[in-house]
């Protein structure tokens, strides 16, 4: 459920009771362009990645300058700093924190870092599982850090190997073959853009093309960033391939081999935009298709069906579709209500999930309901819905999750707790439906999910739902996530 990001800090453990998504990433190469004000407008779209902190860089051929803070991407930037970023290459950041205190300015990204006579800005989305022994190695060749992201290792790797080869592109190869783990990384010097992807192509990361590559070169998270630039999709960068733009020349090569194919499956369900498209697949469909199966196999009589904003919206529309009952509009979102450095009063934290959802009590008073949501992972905020819903009179509520039972955390870039905190691991079905006070509850089949992407299962990471792992995770890691008898 999109909007339950805000659950972070205010959940009654501290603990987000969603998944909550990494980052976002833009970088832009647009001579003759405002590319400052195109990032700032890019990293709009890309907003819901990550609500912490937001930065800009943007270099001239001579020189880069940035402006980050922590705050939504409105907050963070004024007129005048985009005034301030003059040139035709940028890199841009939204940041949900997964590893390195979040609330810190340092690790607000992009982070810049002088490399010999160059100095580079980098932006970095996923997770790398071997974060730990890359700093010790680094630290016993003499480097410093100054912050506590697994970021920080990738800035310090490129400039270790950068300085070891006398080139960028080169430095980024060697820094590629060491890394372990989740990565789609958009880097710029003074004067070139470089993308980069991990092997297993975890998190999205696709190429744009301005009037045809005649007026630039745009790389994003998602394809609604190209969207609100201008940009025309061209392909998706592939795992494993790097990326320069310089000159206006794009130039690519394939800087480590594919690894296990592992995009994560969960960008399908609740991540990325519904406007988004990823392997040629729309996810606004894609979503339909999960509530459309949900319809046909876990069916239930109802007289009306809901989705919770916004993730549970186009699952919604599908169920109803699929199985007759009228789609209604049950819940209205306290839009702006999002993430906000002003923490509410304990009377206000006590209201829970009505900070966030109104219900629309004429529409659904006296109802037996089916709610569409996307998942479960911790169970609270659906406990506080189901209880909100009750108290505005409907008769029955049916909980249809479009995802599987979350039942193993995520090592890649996502923050689903650990393998304790998540109820689906430590409960039957029914303790579940009991605990979050439903009427029923079901959650699609895994196949149900592979199959609404219109892709084979075996391209994806679906560890969250099976425990399989494509990428190996180191055994001290697995320790902190995972129940001891794992
Ligand atoms: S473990 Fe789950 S959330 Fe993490 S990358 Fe895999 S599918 Fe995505």
């Amino acid at each position: 459920m999109s909007d339950t990001r805000i659950d972070d800090g205010w959940a009654l453990s501290g603990r987000p009771d969603r998944p909550e998504e990494a980052c976002g990433v833009l970088g832009i190469y647009a001579e003759g362009e405002d590319v400052a004000r195109m990032t700032y407008f890019g990293l709009h779209a890309l907003q819901h990645r990550g609500q912490e902190s937001a930065g800009i860089a943007v270099a001239d051929g001579h020189s880069l300058m940035v402006v980050k803070n922590l705050g939504l991407v409105p907050q963070v930037f004024s007129e005048s700093d985009l005034q301030s970023l003059q040139g035709h290459l940028a890199v841009g950041h939204t940041r949900y924190s997964t590893t390195g205190a979040s609330k810190q300015w340092e690790n607000a990204q992009p982070m810049v870092s002088s490399i010999g006579p160059n100095t580079i800005a980098l932006a970095h989305n996923g997770n790398l599982v071997n974060t730990h022994s890359l700093r010790e190695e680094l630290g016993a060749v003499g480097t410093r850090f100054r912050s506590t992201t697994d970021s920080e290792v990738i800035v310090r790797m490129v400039d270790h190997f950068t300085q070891a080869h006398g080139s960028i592109r080169g430095g980024i190869r060697d820094a590629m073959r060491m890394m372990r783990g989740a990565y789609s990384v958009v880097m710029m010097s003074e004067e070139a853009l470089y993308a980069f992807r991990d092997p297993n192509g975890v998190r999205p990361l696709v190429l744009g093309a301005l009037n045809n590559g005649r007026s630039g070169w745009v790389v994003a998270s998602e394809t609604c960033a190209l969207d609100i630039v201008g940009a025309e999709f061209v392909r998706e960068v592939a795992p494993g391939e790097l990326v320069r733009v310089k000159d206006g020349e794009l130039t690519s090569e394939q800087a480590v081999p594919a690894g296990t194919p592992g995009l994560c499956i969960f960008e399908f369900v609740y991540f990325a935009r519904p406007d988004s498209i990823i392997k040629d697949c729309n996810l606004y469909e894609a979503r339909r298709r999960q509530g459309a199966a949900l319809a046909a196999t876990v069916p239930v009589e109802a007289d009306l069906v809901i989705g919770v904003p916004d993730s549970g919206i186009p699952g919604a529309v599908g169920y109803a579709q699929a199985s007759g009952i009228p789609f209604g509009e049950g819940l209205v979102k306290n839009r702006y209500v999002g993430r906000t450095f002003i923490s509410p009063t304990q009377s206000l934290r006590q209201q829970g999930i009505r900070l966030k959802l109104n219900p629309l009590r004429h529409i659904i008073k006296g109802k037996r309901l089916v709610v569409v949501d996307d998942s479960i992972v911790r169970g609270n905020t659906s406990k506080q819905l189901v209880q909100l819903l009750r108290e505005a009179g409907v008769a029955e509520v049916h909980m249809r999750l479009t995802s599987p039972p979350v039942v193993w955390p995520c090592f890649y870039g996502i923050d689903t707790d650990t393998q304790d905190q998540l109820i689906a691991a430590n409960h039957s079905l029914d303790e579940v439906r009991e605990f979050i006070g439903a009427d029923s509850l079901a959650y699609l089949a895994l196949e149900d999910l592979v199959e609404s992407t219109g892709r084979p299962a075996d391209e994806f990471c679906r560890a969250c739902f099976d425990g399989e792992y494509p990428i190996e995770v180191p055994e001290a890691m697995r320790r902190g996530k995972l129940r001891l008898e794992s």
